[in-house]
């Protein structure tokens, strides 16, 4: 033969090759989809093996064994990426599953509609002259949206839990007075349904971004849903909490990144700025960033704050207590009332942030 006539049968062994592979991937694909309504994992190291081992049991050269199975080792690793893109493609949260941003409304306030907000607020509701004080200078401030934790979920049993029930009302009542939105965290799935009677928002705390019997209760409520990421969460694993939120009918759900653990100890935690292109690519959900949290500085949170936005966050929270110093948690963190001047100044001033 020539070697034109070699290399015609060449491509014409190619195509048929990439067909081949092709009714391979079908085939994937389909062993795939049982294998998620069997809720079997995907990937079976002990099939892989045996395929190896009988594929190199018919080798009949020239290809050495080795390089038979580095080949298709190949095929394997591609197929499993086919079988994991249809899985995320079936997650309700993905982009994949749909284009459009999610926009969630905090009453009239939009979260994900192109401009981004700011929540501020204290660490914990403390009393009602507290939370009042905060109140009028963020409504002075012109913000919309405002935190407070009544169930404090700390790392010490004998720190400050919160006030409870009673932290509701007081935020209830404030809220009332100022005109402002309320975020609160609800750490018991029992407490999601009655929160609808106090606050606007409910956050899911880091701590329980897998407490799954609570997501699920968030997925049954009405309210927007503030999810946090763990501290030690993957973003993979942060999406599918969302997706336990979503998958129960609530919808309206917004991701904080907010920091996750690292050997640094320059800052509290490690503000992983990337989470958010991450998850504005991946998801349709709002994305926000926590900066105090994330770093437990006060002063960095002006270029953290600016580099969420600049990254394309929806929003970020920031603590703001009237005295930080006697403040029940979270004292060295939080901003008082100038300091937070200053810094809505600093963020506005960028061009970020109206
Ligand atoms: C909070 O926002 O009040 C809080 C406790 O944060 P995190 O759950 O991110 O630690
Ligand atoms: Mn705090």
């Amino acid at each position: 033969m020539s070697l034109e006539q070699l290399r015609d049968k060449l491509n014409e062994i190619n195509h048929e090759l990439l067909k081949l592979l092709s009714e391979r991937a079908a085939l994937v694909q389909e062993i795939g989809q049982l294998k998620e309504k069997q809720g079997v994992p995907k990937f079976d190291p002990v099939r892989e093996k045996d395929m190896l081992e009988e594929l190199v049991a018919a080798n009949t050269g020239p290809f050495h064994n080795d390089t038979v199975k580095q080949l298709f080792k190949q095929i394997f690793q591609a197929s499993l990426h086919l079988q994991e893109d249809q899985h995320k493609k079936q997650l309700l949260v993905s982009r994949k599953n749909q284009k459009e941003d999610t926009i969630v409304s905090i009453g009239d306030v939009q979260v994900g509609a192109g401009s981004p907000i700011m929540i501020a607020g204290p660490c914990s509701v403390e009393s009602l002259e507290q939370v009042r004080e905060v109140a009028a200078a963020l409504k002075q401030a012109g913000m919309t949206v405002m935190r407070g934790g009544a169930f404090k979920p700390r790392t010490s049993p004998y720190d400050f839990q919160g006030l409870g029930i009673e932290g509701l009302k007081i935020l209830k009542q404030v809220s009332e007075e100022f005109g402002l939105k309320t975020i609160s965290e609800i750490v018991h799935p029992a407490h999601i349904e009655l929160a609808a009677d106090y606050i606007d928002v409910i956050q899911i705390g880091a701590r329980n971004m897998q407490n799954f019997e609570l997501l699920k209760a968030a997925g049954d409520s009405n309210l927007p849903i503030l999810l946090k990421r763990g501290l030690a969460a993957t973003i993979d694993e942060f999406i599918h909490a969302a997706e336990y939120i979503v998958s129960r009918g609530n919808k309206q759900v917004m991701l904080i990144e907010r920091g996750i653990r690292t050997y640094e100890k320059a800052t509290r935690n490690t503000l992983d700025i990337s989470a958010v292109p991450i998850l504005k690519q991946e998801t349709h959900l709002p994305v926000l960033v926590d900066v105090t949290h994330s770093t437990g500085r006060k002063d960095i949170l002006a270029p953290c704050a600016k580099a969420a936005l600049a990254a394309g966050a929806d929003g970020v929270m920031v603590e703001v207590h009237p005295n930080p110093a006697v403040a029940l948690s979270d004292a060295a963190q939080q901003l008082n009332i100038e300091e937070f001047g200053r810094f809505l100044s600093s963020v506005r001033e960028s061009g970020l942030f109206k």
